[in-house]
């Protein structure tokens, strides 16, 4: 097709193409056909935050060493394509877009004015290069009679630590999208338990941060759960640095120091993940994006994400020389309702939210442990301060608005401990005369190492809201949600994930219809 006859068919198409702001400010790159040395698209495809009418579909241009001299610094054209069948016979969208190195030469693309609950194809194309081929699917209409939402819940993906066998096993599952909860990198090495090697050291750089992705992104389990399914996505610590919270990291670095850090660490999430915006230009150092987000599914479930990280106040009573989080005792800042996990706007946002949804089941995503863990000490109880624990108040405040609304079918997911829960959640945590008002699942690592059994023994033994808690094996949490109950099955493999990992479920639990309380199964 000539360039002429293409543009007439954009502005013909009912494509409507809601580009990033900087893709217009992007030059005009040369016509010319390429000849790619290396695959431009060894990073995989992906797609995200699927809407009843939209999705956000993913590439990244891989400038190979042998190809860099021609293309590295140039601004490249790149054709997608979205099919309604799997055999490419049926092309319903045709775009063209234009990125650069500026970006990393990342693509995201926000197609628009597509079908409810319907399946697509897609892939890219630059010069000869044909991307994979990923599939995608579409939300159902926003109040459509919907009996059935399956997702895979994960998190914690440590390169070094295992082999990527829980992708493997989601690809072939039949889901609506996968919810990656956080930690999909990690900048820290712990070389004890490494099956495989980061390239590099700790990343600080947005070049240090983008190869660290490129590497994740490289491994061909990972790229398959993305081409197989929409991810909807949330961050953690790790995707900046272990236990950051808000400005400050563990080491106390100047938050203005910090905070360019944070911006690199963002651009580089945004420049891998279909996501649909990047970091705020007009937040100082662009160190702000906004990722929390709703999802609504028919009539059946408002699924909430939740940022733990970008918004929190920082962990309580930290050691002055090294921060973060640790296990405290006997630390008044725990009770200072001034203290948040969320941020007071986040906080605002997502009760405001809670208390308008019309859906029968109120899912609320966030990246970590809402359940308490805290172990008997010699005076009083020692509390791990980075999860829910150490910010008990905001806990309340959270759980008190399901209360104080009549909420009923509160579900929470969460990752980031590496361990498999299922747990009640009251008011007064641990406290039986307290109300069950909502019902929370966390899902075991993909890879990550998990702690040990003596110490979650105590903790299991201490905490009778925790129903369930297995930190030992490594995979990943099916949910599936319809108007009688949402349904978790712990899948599961053997620490350390090897490339042959058989899986299994480890445990089943199910909340029923306006009975908060995981049961199981
Ligand atoms: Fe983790
Ligand atoms: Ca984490």
């Amino acid at each position: 097709m000539k360039r002429r006859d293409f543009n007439q068919h954009l502005q013909r198409s009912a494509l409507a193409l809601a580009l990033m702001p900087w893709w217009q400010a992007v030059a005009q790159p040369a016509d010319r056909p390429r000849v790619w040395r290396t695959n431009p698209f060894a990073l995989g495809v992906a797609s995200g935050r699927p809407r009843a009418d939209a999705v956000v579909l993913w590439t990244r241009l891989l400038i190979g060493d042998e190809d860099r001299a021609e293309a590295g610094a140039d601004a490249l054209r790149v054709q997608v394509e979205v099919f309604a069948d799997a055999a490419l016979k049926q092309r319903v969208h045709k775009a063209e877009l234009v990125t650069d190195a500026t970006r990393g030469h990342s693509v995201h693309v926000h197609v628009q004015h597509l079908q409810p609950s319907t399946d697509y194809w897609y892939r890219f194309k630059q010069s000869e290069a044909l991307s994979t081929v990923g599939h995608t699917r579409t939300a159902p209409a926003i109040n459509a009679d919907v009996r059935l939402l399956r997702m895979a819940l994960t998190s914690c993906q440590h390169y070094e630590q295992g082999q990527y066998v829980a992708h493997q096993d989601i690809a072939q599952q039949p889901l609506d999208f996968v919810l990656f909860m956080g930690d999909y990198i990690y900048e820290s090495t712990n070389s004890q338990y490494a099956l495989r090697k980061h390239n590099g050291g700790e990343p600080k750089t947005l070049a240090q941060y983008r190869e660290r992705y490129a590497q994740y992104k490289s491994d061909p389990m990972l790229q398959a759960a993305h081409a197989a399914h929409a991810w909807v996505m949330m961050w953690d610590d790790h995707e900046v640095v272990n236990d950051y919270a808000n400005d400050q990291d563990r080491s106390y670095t100047d938050p203005q120091k910090f905070l360019l850090r944070r911006a690199a660490a963002y651009q580089a999430y945004f420049e891998h993940q279909p996501v649909l915006i990047g970091p705020d230009a007009k937040s100082p150092h662009r160190a702000s994006m906004r990722l929390y987000d709703q999802l609504t599914w028919g009539n059946l479930a408002d699924v909430w994400t939740l940022d733990c990280r970008q918004y929190r106040s920082p962990q309580a009573c930290r050691d002055p020389v090294r921060g973060g989080g640790r296990m405290v005792t006997q630390c008044d800042e725990l009770s200072d309702p001034k203290r948040s996990m969320l941020g007071m706007e986040q906080e605002r946002w997502v009760s405001e939210r809670l208390r308008a949804s019309k859906r029968t089941w109120k899912v609320l995503a966030q990246a970590t442990l809402i359940a308490p863990t805290s172990i008997p000490a010699p005076v009083g109880r020692a509390t791990y301060t980075d999860a829910w624990d150490g910010y008990p108040q905001a806990r309340q405040r959270l759980l008190q608005t399901v209360v104080d609304a009549q909420l009923k079918n509160v579900v929470t997911l969460g990752g980031d401990v590496h361990m498999n829960v299922a747990a009640n959640l009251r008011v007064v945590p641990n406290d039986l005369q307290s109300p069950i008002v909502a019902s929370e699942f966390v899902t075991t690592s993909i890879t990550s190492r998990g702690m040990g059994d003596n110490v979650l023994s105590v903790i299991k033994a201490n905490n009778p809201d925790l129903l369930h808690a297995r930190a030992d094996e490594r995979g990943y949490s099916l949910i599936t949600v319809t108007p009688e109950s949402l349904r978790c099955d712990f899948r599961t493999t053997a620490f350390p994930a090897g490339s042959e990992a058989g899986f299994k479920t480890q445990a089943s639990f199910v909340v029923n219809k306006d009975q908060a309380g995981p049961q199981a199964v």
